[in-house]
């Protein structure tokens, strides 16, 4: 029998950078929160707090972006694949501005900000959303599938008819170690011919080659190069569980996608919760003597079996 603990960061920690999109610095803070409070985005400047749930999906141009009335946060997808990764349920992301600071493009920093803080284990069993049955997007050549699965797992084919990203994939199991290893680190990427039209936009404002990777006609414009070969599949593989991560619980099944984007990700789980025949909500028994901060507990992993 496997227990599973909901889960927190053990205290307050903060970074501060500046919004991919907007261009303006931002103070971004993770704090604990209570069992089943889930992952909450509160915008310190305006004292609103929004649920990080596809409910609150307000805009899906380039990044996910979640809002409460007048109040919105975007590119929530990069700290909420981090958090998800870590096995995080609970967490107040607290931000003074409309942005979460894109950092160096990856999940990597959020990623130090959960070791930094210390993981807090609660009384709680964990909810996962386990998926019972096939639902499928597909839009021309483009597919969002998710499967019955014993896992969380996410394969992603990339292709942008592009010398460098032509039918790359990449699959991984999720746990938090091999969110860890294999996919936090990799960037947000963009084509050099698509800067003045997003800029136009009012879109990338903030963009360079510290939080980017720039790809022109035939090479990598970033001097250090790319920190995986195939570094773009492996990056829509982190958009995809940052905006999973917005079904407000983990997900217990396979992702299958193909050119999918933040779009078509938060129609795939508004599909998925409004079918109630697709999956079930199931809470795992609680560990009671459960150590009250325990690191590196693979936490999304569920074997076959002990859950239903
Ligand atoms: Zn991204």
């Amino acid at each position: 029998m496997a227990y599973w603990n909901q889960r927190t960061v053990a205290k307050r920690v903060s970074c501060t950078g500046i919004g991919l999109h907007s261009g303006k610095p931002a103070t971004l803070t993770l704090a604990p929160a209570a069992s089943d409070a889930g992952i909450t985005f509160v915008r310190m400047d305006l004292g609103v707090e929004i649920p990080a749930r596809n409910e609150f999906v307000v805009d899906t141009t380039l990044s996910t972006s979640i809002g409460s009335g007048k109040a919105r946060v975007s590119t929530v997808e990069h700290v909420m694949a981090a958090l998800h990764g870590m096995g995080i349920d609970n967490c107040r992301v607290e931000v003074d501005g409309p942005e979460i600071p894109i950092l160096d493009g990856s999940a990597a920093p959020f990623v130090c900000l959960v070791h930094e803080a210390g993981v807090k284990v609660q009384s709680a069993g964990k909810r996962y959303l386990v998926v019972d049955q096939v639902i499928e997007l597909r839009d021309g050549d483009k597919v969002a599938r998710l499967e019955p699965s014993d896992t969380f797992a996410v394969e992603f084919t990339a292709d942008f008819g592009h010398p460098l990203i032509t039918n790359q994939a990449f699959r991984v199991t999720l746990s938090d170690r091999s969110f860890e290893r294999e996919v936090a680190r990799a960037r947000t990427f963009c084509f050099r011919r698509d800067i003045e039209r997003m800029q136009a936009m009012g879109l990338a404002k903030g963009g360079s080659l510290e939080n980017a990777i720039v790809v022109d006609e035939f090479s990598i414009l970033n001097p250090e190069g790319l920190r995986f070969p195939d570094e773009f599949a492996r990056h829509k593989v982190l958009d995809a569980v940052g905006d999973l991560a917005l079904a407000g619980m983990p997900i217990v099944g396979a992702l299958i996608a193909v050119k999918s984007g933040h779009a078509m990700n938060q129609a795939l789980v508004r599909k998925v919760l409004a079918d109630p025949t697709s999956h079930r909500v199931v809470r795992v028994t609680a560990e009671a003597d459960a150590p009250a901060i325990r690191a590196n507990v693979p936490a999304l992993v569920v074997p076959n079996g002990q859950i239903a």
